[in-house]
């Protein structure tokens, strides 16, 4: 077989298939293969007019369609499947050829996988791709970490097929190694904090507020067109606004309260704790679904008394709805922070040099937490490179500080209430905690020297102490 095809995608479910539709519609010649054949003819007799594909039956035949440096991108499930993949491919390669990973895999397994194809000569680029199918075909946000050389032959094409936003690319090289998994897992457990925190805008308008969800929806429309706009607001609208076919009733009243996931949120935590990256709202997030699932301790707190209901007049209710945005807006630059921080730790700790501003720009488009907002994060880190935290930018910190009101008013109500309100209260919790002076951190390292003689430092002397404490009568 001639090696004509300057990129080949294996594993042709939703998100291979559509990658592979995207390169395939912008010009490239695209070899294509799936461990089982029916997955590629189906490819070919759908969509094999839209551009060049070579199908491949055999591992053997794939590779030899390729051009020189092979490209070769894996789609399939990610885990075992992506190790059982690159064993069987890897040893078809010749040095200089690169196996890229688009699936979701954790960066660890994508460093260790990038360490141990190196030393056969082989590049891996382990690649974020965010935007689900619709993104895959017509544009995603594109996340590729692996080395600079990997990425100066592969970069064009990549930047080619995603989103573009102000003619720029939502693509750019994030780092080496696993760098491209580790944002776009960040990347997740952001979305889920800002999913968590429409979802409580949306219950605090309707259980406080009383407004029903066809009026919530009208609200979150004219809030996307404000500083909330977002992919995430602009659909939250019309999950609200949907009516169920059967029963005529609201859509949210029909569908079960129990979230579901797929697992990067909880990643995203359990890296945070791991790098000390205080990402409490991400946190709050992933606990709030795993809570709402736990249908067993839910019926054993559900006869317990709750706050106090309060019925609103309209202009206490107008009023309310204005200090919700205010608060959702709050909370959303304490979530994204929460974010940004992690992955500068990430950054310092495995040498990445993450360019933090690049990270906002790719974002832009193409994936489930595009929003204007993150043109003013890329802004931000435009004006400062070394910016160590958006509150520390002039109109973040003036909007924190003009939502103050509002956004306690709203934590509160929500306590008075008996309304949950977890990743609102986790941001404010963050706020107060980071801006204080005061913190009784000092108090805690006063209990561990009490029974563990684990030392302190003093606040006016240099130096490690230990109080000899009084045994307990
Ligand atoms: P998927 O359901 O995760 O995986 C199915 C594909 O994996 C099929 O092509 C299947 O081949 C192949 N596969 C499974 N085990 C295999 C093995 N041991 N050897 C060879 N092939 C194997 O597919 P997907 O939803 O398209 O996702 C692909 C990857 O993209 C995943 O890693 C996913 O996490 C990631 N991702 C998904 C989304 C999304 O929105 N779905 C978004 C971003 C990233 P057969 O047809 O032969 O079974």
């Amino acid at each position: 077989m001639e090696a004509s095809a300057q990129i080949g995608v294996t594993g042709l479910a939703v998100m291979g298939r559509n990658l592979a539709r995207n390169f395939a519609r912008n010009g490239y010649t695209v070899a294509v293969h799936n461990r089982s054949a029916g997955r590629t003819e189906a490819l070919i007799e759908e969509f094999g007019h839209e551009g060049a594909f070579v199908p491949a039956e055999s591992p053997q035949e794939f590779v030899a369609a390729l051009e020189r440096p092979r490209r070769l991108l894996i789609m399939v499930k990610a885990g075992s499947a992506t190790d059982q993949v690159i064993d069987e491919f890897a040893p078809l390669l010749e040095p200089g050829d690169m196996i890229i990973d688009g699936g979701n895999a954790h960066f660890a397994d994508t460093r260790r996988r990038e360490r141990a194809l190196r030393e056969r000569g082989l590049h891996f680029v382990g690649t974020g791709v965010s935007g689900g199918e619709e993104g895959a075909l017509h544009g995603p946000s594109i996340m590729p970490g692996g080395s600079a050389e990997s990425y100066a032959v592969l970069g064009p094409m990549l930047e080619r097929i995603s989103a573009h936003v102000d003619g720029e690319p939502c693509c750019t090289h994030i780092g080496t190694d696993g760098s491209g998994h580790f944002v776009k897992m960040v990347h997740n457990g952001i979305e889920y904090a800002d999913m968590q925190l429409i979802a409580e805008a949306y219950h605090l308008l309707r259980e406080v507020g009383g407004h029903s969800p066809a009026e919530i929806a009208e609200t979150f429309r004219r809030w996307n067109r404000g500083r909330l706009d977002s992919y995430l607001i602009e659909i939250t609208a019309e999950v609200l606004a949907h009516t169920d076919a059967d029963t005529g009733r609201p859509f949210v009243d029909i569908v079960q309260d129990a979230a579901g996931q797929k697992g990067t949120g909880r990643w995203t935590v359990q890296t945070a704790l791991d790098l000390g990256s205080p990402v409490t709202a991400i946190a709050q997030a992933t606990f709030a679904r795993v809570a709402s699932s736990r249908s067993e301790l839910r019926a054993a707190y559900r006869p317990l008394p709750g706050g106090t209901r309060q019925e609103l007049s309209p202009d206490e209710a107008e009023s309310f709805t204005r200090d919700v945005e205010q608060a959702l807006y709050a909370s959303k630059i304490i979530a994204y922070d929460q974010g940004w921080t992690m992955i500068r730790d990430a950054s310092a700790e495995y040498g990445w040099s993450i360019d933090l501003g690049a990270v906002a720009r790719i974002w832009r488009g193409g994936c489930i937490i595009r929003a204007a907002f993150l043109d003013r994060i890329r802004a931000a880190h435009a004006a400062d490179p070394g910016l160590v935290s958006l509150l520390a930018e002039e109109r973040f910190a003036r909007e924190i500080t003009d939502a103050q009101a509002s956004w306690r008013a709203v934590v509160a109500g929500a306590a008075r209430h008996g309304i949950p309100a977890p990743a609102f209260s986790a941001a404010l919790a963050s706020y107060d905690t980071l801006r204080g002076a005061h913190l009784p951190a000092a108090l805690i390292q006063g209990q561990r020297d009490y029974f563990g003689a684990h030392t302190y430092h003093r606040t006016d002397r240099e130096g490690s102490y230990h109080t000899r404490w009084a045994e307990p009568a």
